[in-house]
């Protein structure tokens, strides 16, 4: 069975096709500035990577190029689109009304067009990409919507309520939703794996670091809490969010600097969290190279980001009172070796020992166990694989309606 994962942006468009029969990728690629006068085409197919210019009005005409990237030419991969079942679409934004993946209806693009406010940027988009995908391909290749924070539906009301009226609750659905979700549902489930137990029998924390982070607490295989909110922008300094601070900043800001909400959204996304801190730098790699180099800003930074992370998963042992395995995951997660040492040497109080050789070999897409063999908590890199998560969920859904066989 193969299947096809969309990641749709309000201009862009991700793809993966996936063989579920060996879960191999046989082609990926992304297509940019969808709507714009440059827009781009960039694939991969056998490791090769190729780029084209490609007019790409909408949505729409973006899918018959990757039709045709797929079915035709020098990196064809297929014969023709009836090869691909069934086709998973990443959805930010699932509220409270998707618990879990779904395949997708009228019914469905209606209650996600519902969720529209609680994620301007993102939610339009995916029903763009779900419309056009529609268009190319019909109505009766099965299409499922797997949502970034389904997984963490399980969170209990007294880690995702705010302590703001409760009307507001009522009224907005104000709350925690969490993001991630995909991510850190992979990572867990690989985690137990990793260690031969069953999850239900786990603590695991993950961390999830990249331009976005979040951390979350995974027990039992349900998560119990997560550091991102309402919005992506909770949790602990980011590439250029601010993660949470204390409600005042914002308001005593809005007045002193006369800050419309948009400018406020725009600088607490785009401008604050390690760029912010730094004076302009928000790839961790420059970060690490600055501080190294006596940068006193950039060495803030990276404390800051290091401290806050050590504070999230001291918070999640105590909600869950124990932890069995720590996770790195994400760019930043899979990558930096210094960050993962701090925080391993920072929790050896609690019986965790570091392994100096194992964390030098995890970096770039290769996992590993980067506490010693006498750690009373296991940490490992488990690099992530969101589109492997969205294909499986994927195929056992659209299975129900086409069979195994196909
Ligand atoms: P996104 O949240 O956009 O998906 P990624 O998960 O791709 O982001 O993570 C991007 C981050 O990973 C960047 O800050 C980048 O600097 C960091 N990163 C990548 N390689 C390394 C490395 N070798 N050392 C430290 N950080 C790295």
């Amino acid at each position: 069975m193969k299947i096809l994962v969309i990641n749709a942006g309000s201009s862009s468009l991700k793809y993966q096709l996936i063989d579920m029969n060996g879960e191999v990728v046989i082609a990926k690629g992304i297509c940019e500035r969808v709507g714009s006068e440059d827009s781009s085409f960039e694939g991969k197919v056998n490791g090769v990577k190729y780029e084209k210019k490609v007019p790409m009005k909408n949505h729409t005409e973006a899918f018959l190029v990757v039709e045709k990237e797929l079915t035709q030419g020098e990196h064809k991969v297929i014969n023709s689109l009836s090869e691909i079942s069934a086709i998973g679409h990443r959805v930010v934004q699932g509220g409270s009304l998707f618990k879990e993946s779904t395949l997708v209806t009228d019914e469905v693009i209606a209650g996600i067009e519902s969720l529209c406010d609680l994620a301007p940027l993102h939610n339009p988009a995916h029903i763009q990409g779900i419309n056009a995908c529609r268009e190319v391909f019909g109505k009766d290749v099965p299409e499922v919507v797997v949502f970034d924070n389904a997984f963490h539906s399980t969170m209990p009301p007294e880690a995702y309520m705010y302590g703001v009226p409760y009307e507001y609750y009522q009224k907005y659905k104000i709350r925690r939703y969490g993001f991630h979700g995909t991510s850190h549902r992979y990572v867990s489930g690989e985690c137990a794996k990793i260690m031969g137990k069953d999850i239900k029998d786990l603590k695991i924390i993950t961390c999830h670091l990249g331009n976005g982070s979040s951390i979350t607490a995974v027990e039992g295989g349900k998560v119990v809490d997560t550091s991102m909110g309402l919005t992506p922008l909770d949790g602990f300094i980011m590439g250029t969010r601010s993660g949470n601070l204390d409600p005042s900043v914002v308001t005593y800001l809005q007045e002193k600097e006369g800050w419309t909400p948009e400018q406020t959204s725009e600088i607490l996304n785009k401008k604050s969290g390690v760029y912010g801190i730094s004076g302009g730098l928000s790839d961790d790699r420059d970060i690490l190279k600055a501080a190294s180099e006596g940068n006193e800003r950039a060495e803030l930074a990276k404390e800051m980001l290091w401290y806050e992370i050590r504070k999230y998963i001291g918070s999640y042992i105590a909600v869950m009172h124990g932890v069995d395995a720590i996770v790195f995951t994400g760019g930043i997660g899979e990558n930096s070796q210094p960050l993962r040492q701090n925080i391993c040497e920072n929790f050896a109080y609690i019986g965790v020992t570091f392994n100096p050789e194992e964390n030098k070999k995890a970096i770039r897409g290769q996992g590993g166990e980067i506490s010693g063999p006498d750690s009373k908590i296991k940490v490992y890199v488990i690099p992530t694989n969101e589109e492997l998560m969205i294909a499986r969920d994927t195929k056992e859904i659209a299975e129900k309606i086409l069979g195994s066989d196909k």
